[in-house]
């Protein structure tokens, strides 16, 4: 039997808060509800928590300044709440390092569904097959997590390490983007290929990846994207299989 997995929800409208709170108490997750952005960064700092529900607009503090204090010093899973057609606030999320997000109105259950997904691959352990990946001076040690570049670590988010350890586990493969979303993300649903590319492109900030010269990460234009560390070969910690 596992231990409750503790989620931290931000939300300041009642019903949508009580809503989503019971639910996810049904599903078996312990739940701290609160209804600012100030309460939720001293929630957070109180305790640990293995994911955050984070509504964007919220009273005293924003939700992306929650996002920006909460990822400063974690890669706990974050799903933003947004506003109908606020694609903007969307792309500006994943910029600060959410992992998901819903547009409201949204089904508890889809929320649920969500969370579920986001805690699973969050959660999910090494390859018993291999625990290491390199290429080119890049470092994927499976059983910390832990990722580094040319002897510095590197702060990756959820989805950014799995999209990481999805590419490079098979140099030179191809991945359309459907497939990474399914991998990545753990839904498949059309409009979540533009999340993989923000993920792809602060994965690439991060790896100071230049895709017009791309050292680890090369865009399959029309189709997706493949792990092809430059200058290395198919030499080094190849496919496991
Ligand atoms: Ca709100």
């Amino acid at each position: 039997m596992e231990v409750s997995q503790r989620v931290l929800l931000v939300e300041d409208e009642r019903p949508i808060r009580d809503a989503v709170a019971a639910y996810l108490e049904k599903e078996g997750y312990w739940v701290t509800a609160v209804a600012d952005g100030q309460s939720a960064i001293e929630a957070f700092e109180r305790k640990p928590f293995d994911l955050v529900v984070l509504d964007l607009n919220l009273p005293k503090v924003s939700g992306e300044e929650v996002c920006r204090r909460i990822r400063d010093n974690s890669d706990v899973p974050i799903i933003m709440l947004t506003a109908k057609d606020a694609e903007e606030q969307r792309v500006q999320g994943f910029s600060m390092g959410a992992d998901d997000y819903l547009v409201k109105p949204f089904s508890p259950r889809e929320l649920v569904a969500r969370v579920r997904a986001l805690l699973r691959r969050a959660h999910a352990e090494s390859d018993p097959q291999r625990d290491r990946i390199e290429h080119a001076g890049l470092v994927i040690d499976l059983p910390s997590h832990t990722v580094s570049l040319d002897g510095t670590d590197l702060d990756l988010t959820a989805s950014e390490y799995k999209l990481l350890v999805t590419l490079a586990r098979y140099p030179g493969r191809v991945y359309p983007r459907m497939e990474l979303v399914e991998k990545v993300l753990g839904y498949d649903f059309e409009g979540y290929e533009r999340a993989i590319d923000s993920h792809v492109k602060n994965l690439r900030a991060k790896l100071d990846d230049d895709p017009r010269d791309p050292r680890f990460i090369q865009t399959v234009t029309g189709v997706g994207y493949r792990f092809d560390p430059s200058g290395s070969g198919p030499s080094g910690g190849g496919p496991a299989r």
